[in-house]
């Protein structure tokens, strides 16, 4: 390292603390300082310690707001795909069978010059709007009418995902739509995919006895 410029005789002390640009001043002892604005030492350490507290106070700020403006950014890819896409949004509600509550979904619908015109290409029934977008804007250039969920349906035919009966015994069970429900009786679960509202079912219906 080159030595810095040091008064005769001075001893020069390197204080160090990166943070702050510190390790750029030196320290002398006052009687080389003939042209030299001196600073007590106290004060100067009081001083390196109050910026490096506002840096890192700066720094946090700083990544809240990196933060805010990624949430923010992604709301305006949503607003924007909703723009240039003319896609609709449609709420619909219904009753969550003899509750007298109401369940509420969310359909994104895009339009095409082919049938079906109208194709449902995002979907979200726990009333997130935003989950429902970004489903649309992964969806196929030419989606089926309604999105699908070759997983889901492929667990519902395994043996070790079969719905188990409902609460009063009726077997005649099913699963879509964010809910499962009995044919039969009409109890419903009502959950934020049709998969959680399936899993939801089973852990609170036991199996039957075989
Ligand atoms: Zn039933």
């Amino acid at each position: 390292m080159a030595a810095p410029m040091t008064p005769a005789g001075g001893e020069v002390e390197n204080i160090g603390g990166t943070d702050v640009g510190a390790a750029s001043v030196l320290r002398f002892w006052a009687e080389d300082a003939h042209n030299i604005r001196c600073v007590r030492a106290e004060d100067f350490d009081a001083h390196i310690i109050r910026l490096q507290a506002e840096v890192a106070a700066l720094q946090a700020r700083l990544m809240i707001a990196d933060q805010r403006v990624d949430e923010l950014e992604a709301d305006k890819r949503r607003l924007d795909a909703l723009e240039s896409e003319y896609w609709d949004v449609r709420h619909h509600s219904s009753p969550i069978a003899d509750t007298g509550d109401h369940s509420t979904s969310i359909e994104i619908i895009g339009h095409w010059m082919d049938k079906p015109h109208e194709r449902v290409i995002g979907e979200n029934y726990n009333e997130n709007l935003r989950a429902a977008i970004d489903q649309a804007m992964k969806a196929d250039a030419y989606p089926p009418a309604r999105p699908e969920y070759p997983e889901l349906d492929a667990a519902l035919t395994e043996d070790n995902w079969r719905m188990n009966p409902c609460k009063q015994g009726h077997r005649d069970v099913g699963a879509c739509g964010g809910k499962a429900f009995c044919h039969t009786c009409d109890e419903t679960i009502t959950a934020s995919t049709t998969q959680e509202a399936f899993e939801e079912w089973n852990a609170e219906h036991p199996a039957p006895e075989q």
